[in-house]
């Protein structure tokens, strides 16, 4: 499933793939000017070139390595002969993505990416038509990085932001490095976020202050209790409730727990 739709100067895409009339989760890729920002899930590798074959792509730049950011690389860079940049840690993984075994909810979600290589990225990055300050956001992924261009006060957070109250964790996922990687977000001039999970997200620089206030209150109220000598696993029951969808399609890779827990700095 594709669904394309214009957010100022910007082309959003927004893909997942179809179980029965259902997708259950979805990722954006954006285009700005000739260049393509993350290149979605393999999934919808046809639909995608088909809407761009009459937008010429000079260059890809990947937020990180996972497969639903980076599914059409490949194809895309054999189609128009576009340059890929992503941070050096990103790359090795782009290069042979088999080389660490995908989750089996991934797999369906997502599947894997073709390999492809790219070059490193620097502190900004200049396309002809806009220059990206690329800042490192580790906390999702340790390659991770946000790109901001400051003409048009647009933020592209990859899987940084996904939303002001995001409840759930991945167990390779770092709450408090998250943190640390939105604080350095914050003190940008941000009109408007586009994010991988939620797409265009107006009034970024509001929704960035508020997520980290969500963030930041969660953490001292589980610290409180924990402090108190309550459990993890009560805490999360107390303050998140009962674990939802994701946690049992996911077997337990995406929880509320891992978030109490990543808090709490335990396993
Ligand atoms: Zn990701």
């Amino acid at each position: 499933m594709l669904e394309i739709k214009k957010c100022g100067s910007v082309i959003v895409f927004r893909m997942g793939r179809h179980f029965g009339k259902r997708v259950l989760y979805f990722v954006h890729s954006f285009l700005v000017g000739d260049t393509l920002i993350d290149t979605g899930t393999i999934y919808v590798a046809d639909e995608l070139l088909s809407v761009l074959v009459d937008k010429p792509i000079s260059t890809i730049i990947n937020t990180h390595h996972h497969e639903d950011h980076t599914g059409n690389n490949r194809l895309l860079q054999m189609h128009f002969n576009a340059k890929i940049y992503a941070s050096a840690e990103a790359l090795p993984f782009m290069l042979k993505p088999h080389q660490a075994k995908q989750r089996l909810y991934l797999r369906v979600l997502w599947n894997y990416p073709e390999p492809s290589s790219g070059y490193p990225l620097d502190n900004t990055l200049d396309t002809g038509k806009h220059t990206f300050d690329i800042i490192h956001t580790p906390g999702h992924s340790p390659d991770h990085i946000c790109l901001y261009e400051p003409n048009e006060k647009m933020l592209f957070t990859g899987d940084m932001f996904c939303g002001e109250h995001v409840k759930y964790l991945r167990q390779d996922e770092d709450f408090n490095q998250i943190l640390s990687s939105l604080h350095k977000l914050e003190s940008l001039d941000v009109h408007t976020i586009f994010c991988g999970v939620a797409g265009a997200v107006p009034n970024g620089g509001q929704a960035l202050k508020k997520k980290i206030s969500f963030m930041e209150g969660l953490s001292s109220q589980v610290w409180i209790l924990y402090r108190e000598g309550v459990s993890p696993t009560h805490i999360r029951r107390r303050l998140l409730g009962r674990e939802g969808l994701m946690y049992w399609l996911s077997n337990g890779h995406f929880s509320k727990q891992n978030l109490v827990n990543s808090i709490l700095g335990l396993p």
